[in-house]
């Protein structure tokens, strides 16, 4: 921490855009996760709480994440809040405030070093998601809506920015291209003691897993491949909001894919001949729910595994593809 704080002379000036608070060592190991990849140096005062950009360290194997960081310190009119911790009840990675008053994302500083250790990158991209979701809720057009509707708004160009930093990242090390994140879920397996519930991450070209552990830690992040299980397609028309009942079989196909595979995950990509159907979501949650039904899953429980993919042109049709993660 010494070398971090007190060469605040390099700029001369202490701006307060990004203030984060919690102990030196929680914002230390925050630091540390942004410094490397970005090639900046980065300053904390514990009085101010404010970080800043105190100068730069080689070139920046992720120059988004630089360029989003500055962003973000150097904005004089909008102040991102961040509080760090290791033990906050009921959060995972962060979580985006509920009181509009007090904007502060909580985050578990722990979450996103376990991350980073077992997935190198991930951590960090998932960290730039929650400073940029916390800066982007700054902008005085997120207010002028209900609070409530505030995540919703803002979740998506944090989603991009981490999927942007992550490729950048995977890039530079020359590690295999996760590609973006689709959907995330868990599962459990085990019995009684040896219960472990497992969080799943799905993305284009692999998946990502960790496990949590005691104090709601996770451990054991990881990679796997994908494993395809099925792939099938059900043809829909515009007319239809729903599934044709011709469709039984296939749906009957993923039902008992999803019975069988507790880690299985589903992508629904829609093709529509003339620009995006208006029932795609129709079509995607008609699939949904006649599995679920089959299952004899709550679809609150199954929802998760699913991925809606942007519609694509083509032949009107829901293509469907289950992978599970290996070995
Ligand atoms: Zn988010």
């Amino acid at each position: 921490m010494q070398r971090l704080v007190g060469n605040k002379a390099v700029t001369g000036v202490i701006q307060r855009s990004l203030l984060v608070t919690g102990s030196p060592g929680d914002v230390s190991s925050m630091l540390r996760l942004l410094m490397k990849p970005s090639g900046l140096v980065l300053g904390w005062d514990a009085k101010t709480h404010a970080v800043t950009i105190t100068g730069r360290n080689g070139k920046p194997a992720s120059p988004e994440l630089a360029r989003k960081l500055m962003e973000v310190i150097q904005d004089k009119s909008r102040v991102a809040r961040i509080n760090l911790g290791r033990k906050q009840a009921g959060v995972g990675f962060g979580e985006f405030p509920t009181d509009e008053s007090n904007p502060v994302q909580e985050l578990r500083i722990d979450h996103f070093e376990a991350l980073n250790k077992g997935i190198p990158g991930a951590g960090t991209a998932t960290l730039i998601h929650e400073i940029t979701e916390n800066f982007a809720a700054t902008d005085p057009k997120v207010h002028e809506n209900a609070w409530s509707q505030a995540h919703q708004t803002v979740h998506p160009q944090a989603e991009a920015e981490a999927n942007l930093v992550l490729s950048e990242l995977q890039a530079a090390s020359g590690a295999k291209h996760s590609g973006q994140r689709l959907t995330q879920y868990t599962f459990s397996s085990g019995q009684g003691q040896q219960n472990t519930i497992t969080w799943v991450e799905a993305r284009e070209n692999e998946y990502f897993l960790w496990d949590t552990g005691p104090g709601g830690r996770i451990q054991n992040a990881r990679t796997a491949p994908l494993v395809p299980l099925g792939s099938m397609t059900v043809e829909m028309s515009r007319l239809w909001n729903g599934v044709p009942s011709t469709a039984a079989p296939v749906i009957a196909q993923i039902a008992a894919l999803l019975k069988a595979h507790p880690s299985a995950s589903v992508v629904l990509q829609g093709f529509t001949r003339r620009g995006p159907a208006t029932n795609l979501d129709d079509w995607y949650w008609s699939i949904q729910k006649e599995v679920a039904a089959i299952v004899g899953d709550s679809l609150l429980s199954t929802d998760q595994r699913y991925a809606f993919r942007p519609p694509m042109p083509g032949d009107n049709r829901v293509d469907i593809t289950i992978n599970r993660p290996g070995p």
